[in-house]
Order: structure tokens, then sequence, then C-alpha cells
């Protein structure tokens, strides 16, 4: 049988219970390749299997063996992550093996609750693996991100080692037996590839929620993967899509009468300015406003970006129109200690913003006044003007409706 042949039978076999798996199965590109001993996922997220050691497995350690490689690595983004922990796998060969041991273990125990196969098991690095090692517990580890994984292997400084199944680079040597979906030809940027598989996991998770039954595992995992990331150009091609929807919906035929002298498309094309309103209050550690600024950087490679720093009270408006402004203009007038309550600079926000402005908050979000009826009005007001508002937050993560939670992390 071919390994075309195997993979459309694996998928028919897993397509009545456990969707999740056999709908990503069908996105991946797949690759037959020598160049690696068993299997492996590279940087464009290409899948390869060599097919001497693939031939010498049963059908159940096949499921399992395709399953981990494309469910997991490649659709979680194994290998594009490691960047964040890892930045020149490279050359970092220990870090690089710790970081693939994470991975393993975050694949195997979502993998448990799908697809038991005890022969490829024995071999495999699991919760209980790390447990032994680091002595943390069993339930605890079962619940952390590859990343977290990471850094508890780091700080326990413990040595094993695997068979590698995470490509440091782009291989591209083989021959492909599955094309994939086309967001994984091989001009494409990580960030396109990020977003096609967010997309892939989101609809593999529907379908598999469609079926009836979805692990708490993967309800967690998924929920973390889908959130939106903090992509500054996302946000401001939202800003602007939104004012466009507006356009075609109600300012087409006259123009508006707010601002009679323009047409509307002026108006509209514009480019939204970013409030961002940033926490200086005493939680605030130094890496956090480090973090703060750094976002308020990235920002203002976009768009204009008007800085309000608050803790008790709001401070004085900075405007940064280049990345070079950030630090010397924003950094030096932030200000802060004590306490947080958020009206102040909200209602400054309010008074001053034009119509599909992006308001985002920079906070750990322990916001003392989130929960006061005047805030919550504010809160609504602002977010009724904006294109888009969201809280970034480096600490809790409370809902607010009409805002975005979007997870801050250096
Ligand atoms: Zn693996």
């Amino acid at each position: 049988m071919t390994l075309a042949e195997d993979i459309k039978r694996i998928r028919a076999t897993l397509w009545g219970k456990v969707p999740f798996i056999s709908s990503l199965l069908g996105r991946a590109r797949i690759v037959e390749t020598e160049s690696v001993p068993t299997a492996g996922v590279d940087k464009r997220s290409w899948v390869y299997i060599n097919m001497s050691y693939w031939e010498k497995l049963d059908l159940l350690c096949k499921t399992w063996l395709i399953a981990h490689e494309v469910a997991g690595h490649a659709a979680f983004l194994h290998p594009l992550r490691e960047g964040s922990r890892v930045p020149n796998p490279e050359k970092q060969p220990s870090e690089h093996m710790t970081w693939n041991i994470s991975a393993d273990c975050a694949v195997n125990v979502m993998l448990e609750e799908f697809i038991r196969a005890p022969e490829m098991e024995r071999f495999a690095v699991t919760a209980e693996t790390i447990a032994r090692l680091t002595g943390e517990r069993v339930d605890d580890i079962k619940k952390m991100s590859v990343e977290e994984i990471y850094d508890l292997l780091q700080r326990n400084a413990v040595k094993v080692e695997i068979e590698l199944d995470l490509i440091p680079s782009c291989l591209g040597e083989g021959e492909t037996v599955q094309e994939g979906d086309s967001a994984f030809g091989g001009d494409k940027s990580p960030a396109e590839i990020k977003e096609a598989w967010r997309g892939f996991v989101a609809r593999a998770y529907i379908a598999q929620k469609t079926a009836g039954t979805v692990p708490a595992g993967l309800e967690r995992i998924v929920n973390e993967f889908i959130r939106p990331s903090l992509d500054p150009r996302a946000l401001l091609r939202q800003g602007i899509r939104a004012g466009l929807g507006k356009l075609m919906i109600s300012d087409w035929r006259r123009p508006s009468r707010r601002y009679p002298d323009l047409l509307p498309w002026t108006r509209q094309l514009r480019i939204p300015t970013i409030w961002a309103l940033t926490d200086a209050s005493g939680s605030i550690g130094g890496d956090e406003l480090k973090l703060f600024l750094g976002t308020v950087y990235e920002f203002a490679k976009h768009a204009d970006v008007k800085v309000i720093s608050f803790d008790t009270r709001a401070y004085e408006l900075v405007t940064a129109r280049r990345p070079a402004e950030v630090i010397p203009k924003v950094a030096r007038h932030i200000r802060g200690g004590g306490g947080t309550e958020i009206r102040n600079a909200l209602e400054q926000t309010l008074a001053r913003m034009k119509n599909r402005d992006i308001v985002l908050v920079l906070t750990d979000m322990c916001i003392f006044d989130l929960d006061q009826p005047g805030v919550q009005h504010l809160l609504t007001a602002v977010s009724g003007r904006s294109s888009a508002c969201a809280f970034c937050t480096t600490g809790r993560e409370t809902l607010v409706k009409g805002w975005r939670v979007i997870r801050l992390k250096s």
C-alpha cells in the first residue's frame, strides 16, 4: 500500500469518531523522504515520512504516528513556535532537543484522548515522563503549553535524548504524496502558515464538536491556540474594513451629515489612530512596562499612536508618529505608581478619539474600578465608536463586553 492510500484509509477510519484529527490530516503537505530516520515536521509545517520505517508499522501505529506529526506538531506550529524559546535551533542542539521533548509531551497528552497505541506510547514522552524528570504533578503538566513545559525542563536542567522529529529548517527533500492545502505552497511566509493552521484547527474543532465529544484537554489547547495574537496589521485591516463596511451600507448615497464638507470615502479610508491606554500602576513591573512599550513601538510602525498612561488618574497624552519616537517621547512621560483606575483614561480617550480609531488598554487587568457601572458605561461607549478595541493583558483575562482580550507575551 502506498503512503497516500494509507493516509486515505486512516482518514476514513477516524472520520466518524475523531473528525478533529481526520480533518487536519487532509490539510498538511506530506512528503516521502529518506532524509529523516522516522518522521518529522519542518519550519514550513511540511510533514516527512521515511517509508522504510513506515512500512514496518501496523495500521494503528501508523495512525498514531501520522496524527502525532500532523495534528500535533504541524497543526500547532511547533517548529515555528520554537523561535520564542530557541532562537537558533540549528546551533543550539540541546535546547532544540528540550523543545522537541516539550512538544512531544504536549502532543501525546492530547493524543491520549483519541488514539491509544501502546507500542508507540512505550517510547513516547508523556506527562508522566516529565513528572519523573521534574517532580511536578502529572495533572499540572497535562495543562501546560509547550512553552511552559520547556521552561519547566530548563529550570530543572534535565537531560534526556529522544528521536528528534522537529526539523530546525525547511527540508524540502523527497516526493510529495499529498499536496495538502495551497496555504502550504513553498512561498508562504510564517505568518501565512500560522494563519492557515489557526483556521484549520478551528474548523477541525467544530467538526469534532459536531461529532459530539470534545475532550476537556483539547478544548483548552484549541482555545489557547486560536485566540487572536497581537498583530498590528490585522487590527488595522480590521479597523479599515469596519469603516468600509459602514461606507457601503449607510454613507454611499449622501454625504455625511456630521462632516458635510468631506466625501464619505475620504473620511472612511483614513488610517485609524491607535489609542494605547498604558497601565503604569504599582503592580506593573519593569519587564511589563518594557513589553507595553515594545507593543506601542510595533504599532507606531503602522499608524499614529497616542499614549495615555494611567494609575489612579490619567496622565498627559503623548503621540508617537514613528517607532523612533516611542522610547524618547513615550517612556519619559510614563508616570504612575499606586492603584489602578481606568475611568479617567477612558474619559479622556472618549473625548478625543475619532470614530473608528483603535483603542487598546495595555494592562495586567488588576483594575479596581472595572466593575463600576460608570466605567462599564464608558467601556461600552468607547467600544461603540472604535473599529477595534482590546485589552492587551499580561495578567488576568477578565471578559469585557465588546472588547477583545489579547494575551501579551514577550
Ligand atoms: Zn514528536
